[in-house]
């Protein structure tokens, strides 16, 4: 079952990986035949199998030997990863099939964010319609939740949005950021959202720390915050239940 699970998560991530180049570029994701960006050649599906093809050509493509993006790769292997682990933490069930659709819609908003510095309003409706169609599939179950979650979500980044051109005379959170904390908060209800919102600071403060240690970034350089409430809200969703229970059991 793992080899099944993992298997379909690089054919995924392969999906993915056509959303990641087509969105930001309004191309169409449905329509067939990848090509490769340099030489523009229809690739066939030996070109495609996920990760073993990068491997077989050494990161180039056949046809005209001009690198291929670490993207593709690094992107089929993180939604195997990820799918993989929804599986082991939620089993085959309906909530399982509910947060591999939303880790999927982020992955893609994290690295269109990386390389864009944009997060699709497309990408933030298709989160919305998913919370919705699960919330009407599951007789309506969450609704109230999801709308708490809505504000929870959107509004501390709003207000730190507000707030930072006030006190430090520079932007500190974009529209998108959050729009997708608000989707986001309507996809997994109050709780999840101010954890995945906490999570988030943490890791976008030690990673920015440590783009800045190793001079990737320079201070006042832009580093986009979208990655990091995706890495936060990822990980809400595998174990955030029972970080939340624990916080009650000890702390309360
Ligand atoms: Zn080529």
């Amino acid at each position: 079952m793992d080899l099944l699970i993992i298997t379909l998560g690089l054919l995924v991530g392969s999906f993915l990986n056509v959303c990641i180049y087509r969105i930001p570029r309004g191309e169409s994701i449905a329509l067939p035949g990848s090509r490769c960006p340099h030489c523009g050649i229809r690739l066939k599906p030996l070109d495609l199998v996920p990760v073993l093809s990068f491997v077989f050509l050494k990161g180039r493509c056949r046809y005209c030997s001009q690198p291929i993006s670490w993207r593709y790769p690094v992107v089929e292997l993180l939604t195997a990863l990820l799918i993989w682990l929804v599986y082991e933490v939620y089993d085959i069930t309906p909530t399982a099939a509910y947060y591999v659709v939303i880790v999927c819609i982020l992955i893609v908003v994290a690295f269109i964010d990386l390389e864009y510095q944009v997060i699709p309003n497309g990408l933030v409706l298709s989160l919305i319609g998913t919370g919705l169609g699960f919330k009407l599939l599951d007789g309506g179950a969450g609704f109230i939740d999801g709308l708490y979650g809505l504000v929870a979500g959107g509004g501390p980044l709003l207000l730190i949005a507000v707030i930072s051109p006030l006190l430090f005379h520079k932007e500190g959170m974009g529209g998108g950021d959050i729009k997708l904390m608000a989707s986001i908060g309507w996809c997994l209800g109050w709780r999840l959202v101010l954890l995945s919102f906490v999570i988030s600071i943490y890791i976008g403060g030690l990673i920015s720390l440590l783009l800045l240690a190793f001079k990737v970034k320079k201070r006042g350089d832009y580093i986009p915050y979208g990655p990091f409430i995706v890495m936060a809200t990822v990980v809400s969703m595998l174990w955030g239940d029972g970080v939340i229970s624990w916080y009650i059991n000890n702390f309360w």
